[in-house]
């Protein structure tokens, strides 16, 4: 039996690593490293959280791209999720299905090329869906449903675009700012 120097509690010879003490035992029980180890690990994840929030600060773009390629790699599996979710969520896949009809309602300009736009839709190469360059809904600004904010994307691509990233985005803090302007 041992005594561990951290929990104080008396163990066995087992529940202690090997070490090059003259028992050959470590100070601490298995345990005790164990937890001390996992509460490093959680010490160090807010310390590079904060440290990974100030680079995507000051490197949006980059940022941006990187969360894109992440994005695209689990794309697959959360296509299977979320189509799976919509099965057993029917009235809140409604409910965003609906929001999303009408923020496309409010976002046709008066000069918008209905007939075009028809025509975009109707050409939709299989296995690929319409998207809107800049996004109907973001927090930042919102797109316009007119020809020529569509793209075709593969289901896979628009999945992993989501609403967060377009061509010519502009940095957060100069959308927070114009959004400061016209409130
Ligand atoms: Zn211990």
């Amino acid at each position: 039996m041992k005594t561990c120097k951290r929990c104080q509690q008396e163990k066995p010879g087992e529940a202690f690593g090997p070490s090059r003490n003259r028992d050959g035992l470590a100070s601490w029980c298995r345990q005790c490293h164990r937890e001390r180890g996992s509460e490093w690990a959680k010490e160090n994840r807010e310390r590079l959280t904060v440290k990974a929030a100030a680079w995507r600060a000051t490197n949006q773009e980059k940022a941006a791209e990187s969360s894109l390629r992440h994005s695209r790699k689990f794309a697959e599996k959360r296509l299977r999720y979320s189509a799976e979710w919509s099965k057993s969520n029917r009235d809140k896949r409604r409910a965003t299905d609906a929001k999303h009809k009408a923020a496309k309602r409010l976002a046709v300009p008066a000069w918008a090329d209905i007939k075009a736009i028809a025509a975009f839709y109707a050409a939709t190469p299989a296995g690929h869906q319409v998207d809107h360059i800049v996004p109907l809904v973001s927090p930042y600004v919102c797109g316009l449903h007119c020809e020529a904010n569509l793209q075709y994307l593969t289901s896979s691509e628009n999945q992993s675009k989501r609403n967060f990233w377009w061509p010519d985005m502009p940095r957060i803090e100069d959308a927070q700012r114009q959004s400061r302007m016209f409130a």
